[in-house]
Protein backbone atom coordinates (compact mmCIF):
# COMPACT_ATOMS: atom_id res chain seq x y z
CA UNK A 1 0.00 0.00 0.00
CA UNK A 2 1.28 3.65 -1.02
CA UNK A 3 1.68 5.85 1.75
CA UNK A 4 2.41 9.44 0.82
CA UNK A 5 4.56 10.30 4.03
CA UNK A 6 6.68 7.09 3.61
CA UNK A 7 7.87 8.16 0.24
CA UNK A 8 8.71 11.63 1.76
CA UNK A 9 10.46 9.93 3.91
CA UNK A 10 12.54 7.35 1.49
CA UNK A 11 13.13 10.99 -0.58
CA UNK A 12 10.79 10.20 -3.86
CA UNK A 13 8.56 13.10 -2.79
CA UNK A 14 10.24 16.19 -2.28
CA UNK A 15 9.83 18.32 0.75
CA UNK A 16 11.28 21.39 2.50
CA UNK A 17 12.96 19.37 5.05
CA UNK A 18 13.75 21.72 8.53
CA UNK A 19 14.85 18.75 10.72
CA UNK A 20 15.79 14.93 10.13
CA UNK A 21 17.44 12.25 12.42
CA UNK A 22 17.46 8.42 12.31
CA UNK A 23 13.62 8.51 13.87
CA UNK A 24 12.21 11.47 12.37
CA UNK A 25 12.02 14.02 9.75
CA UNK A 26 10.47 17.52 9.87
CA UNK A 27 9.36 19.02 6.97
CA UNK A 28 6.98 22.78 6.12
CA UNK A 29 3.31 21.57 5.11
CA UNK A 30 2.33 21.99 1.64
CA UNK A 31 -0.99 24.47 3.16
CA UNK A 32 0.35 25.59 5.88
CA UNK A 33 -2.14 27.14 8.22
CA UNK A 34 0.40 29.47 9.94
CA UNK A 35 3.44 31.16 9.65
CA UNK A 36 4.88 28.06 11.20
CA UNK A 37 3.23 25.18 10.27
CA UNK A 38 5.84 22.09 10.50
CA UNK A 39 5.11 18.01 10.47
CA UNK A 40 6.71 15.90 12.38
CA UNK A 41 6.89 12.54 11.13
CA UNK A 42 8.34 9.22 12.54
CA UNK A 43 10.40 7.51 9.41
CA UNK A 44 8.10 4.15 10.84
CA UNK A 45 4.66 3.58 9.71
CA UNK A 46 2.35 3.68 12.10
CA UNK A 47 -0.93 4.55 10.58
CA UNK A 48 -2.88 6.36 13.34
CA UNK A 49 -2.00 7.67 17.14
CA UNK A 50 -4.18 4.47 17.81
CA UNK A 51 -1.51 2.46 16.75
CA UNK A 52 1.29 3.37 19.01
CA UNK A 53 1.86 0.95 21.47
CA UNK A 54 3.77 1.10 24.73
CA UNK A 55 6.96 0.45 23.08
CA UNK A 56 6.68 3.32 20.86
CA UNK A 57 6.20 5.47 23.68
CA UNK A 58 9.93 6.92 23.61
CA UNK A 59 9.41 7.66 19.57
CA UNK A 60 5.93 9.97 20.28
CA UNK A 61 8.13 11.51 23.25
CA UNK A 62 11.01 12.24 20.25
CA UNK A 63 8.60 13.63 18.02
CA UNK A 64 7.13 15.77 20.68
CA UNK A 65 10.84 17.33 21.99
CA UNK A 66 11.67 17.49 18.30
CA UNK A 67 8.37 19.89 17.59
CA UNK A 68 9.31 21.81 20.84
CA UNK A 69 13.33 22.32 19.64
CA UNK A 70 12.05 23.76 16.42
CA UNK A 71 9.89 25.74 17.78
CA UNK A 72 12.52 27.11 19.97
CA UNK A 73 14.87 27.71 17.14
CA UNK A 74 12.07 29.63 15.35
CA UNK A 75 11.89 32.10 18.02
CA UNK A 76 8.00 30.74 19.09
CA UNK A 77 8.96 29.85 22.88
CA UNK A 78 7.68 32.62 24.90
CA UNK A 79 4.86 33.84 22.26
CA UNK A 80 3.11 30.28 22.04
CA UNK A 81 2.90 27.49 19.74
CA UNK A 82 0.55 24.24 19.09
CA UNK A 83 1.17 20.84 18.66
CA UNK A 84 -2.02 18.55 17.46
CA UNK A 85 -1.94 15.02 16.50
CA UNK A 86 -5.17 14.41 14.43
CA UNK A 87 -6.63 11.10 14.94
CA UNK A 88 -8.76 9.68 12.62
CA UNK A 89 -10.60 11.30 10.30
CA UNK A 90 -13.32 12.88 12.57
CA UNK A 91 -10.55 14.62 13.93
CA UNK A 92 -9.24 15.56 10.62
CA UNK A 93 -7.05 13.35 9.84
CA UNK A 94 -5.90 13.29 6.42
CA UNK A 95 -2.66 11.04 5.61
CA UNK A 96 -2.72 7.98 7.41
CA UNK A 97 1.17 8.01 8.56
CA UNK A 98 1.72 9.44 12.25
CA UNK A 99 2.29 12.93 12.15
CA UNK A 100 2.73 15.89 14.64
CA UNK A 101 2.22 19.04 13.70
CA UNK A 102 3.56 22.15 14.94
CA UNK A 103 1.61 25.56 14.14
CA UNK A 104 3.20 28.80 15.72
CA UNK A 105 3.38 32.48 14.79
CA UNK A 106 -0.11 33.37 15.13
CA UNK A 107 -2.68 33.64 18.13
CA UNK A 108 -4.58 30.65 18.29
CA UNK A 109 -8.91 30.34 19.42
CA UNK A 110 -9.61 27.72 21.76
CA UNK A 111 -11.92 25.33 21.33
CA UNK A 112 -10.43 24.77 17.88
CA UNK A 113 -12.99 23.94 14.98
P1 LIG B 1 -3.79 15.66 8.71
O1 LIG B 1 -4.98 16.31 8.04
O2 LIG B 1 -3.69 14.20 8.31
O3 LIG B 1 -3.72 15.87 10.19
O4 LIG B 1 -2.52 16.40 8.16
C1 LIG B 1 -1.98 16.13 6.91
C2 LIG B 1 -1.22 17.35 6.49
O5 LIG B 1 -0.38 16.98 5.42
C3 LIG B 1 -2.11 18.48 6.00
O6 LIG B 1 -1.91 19.63 6.80
C4 LIG B 1 -1.68 18.67 4.55
O7 LIG B 1 -1.66 20.03 4.16
C5 LIG B 1 -0.29 18.05 4.52
N1 LIG B 1 0.09 17.50 3.24
C6 LIG B 1 -0.69 16.74 2.40
N2 LIG B 1 0.01 16.38 1.31
C7 LIG B 1 1.25 16.91 1.46
C8 LIG B 1 2.43 16.89 0.63
O8 LIG B 1 2.48 16.28 -0.44
N3 LIG B 1 3.52 17.56 1.10
C9 LIG B 1 3.51 18.23 2.30
N4 LIG B 1 4.62 18.86 2.66
N5 LIG B 1 2.42 18.27 3.10
C10 LIG B 1 1.31 17.62 2.68
ZN1 LIG C 1 3.70 5.67 5.82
Amino acid sequence: MSCLFCDIVAGKIPAKLVHEDDRCIAFDDINPQAPTHVLVVPRQHLATLNDVSEAHQPLVGHLIGTARQIAAQRGHQESGYRLVFNCQEGAGQSVFHLHLHLLAGRSFRWPPG
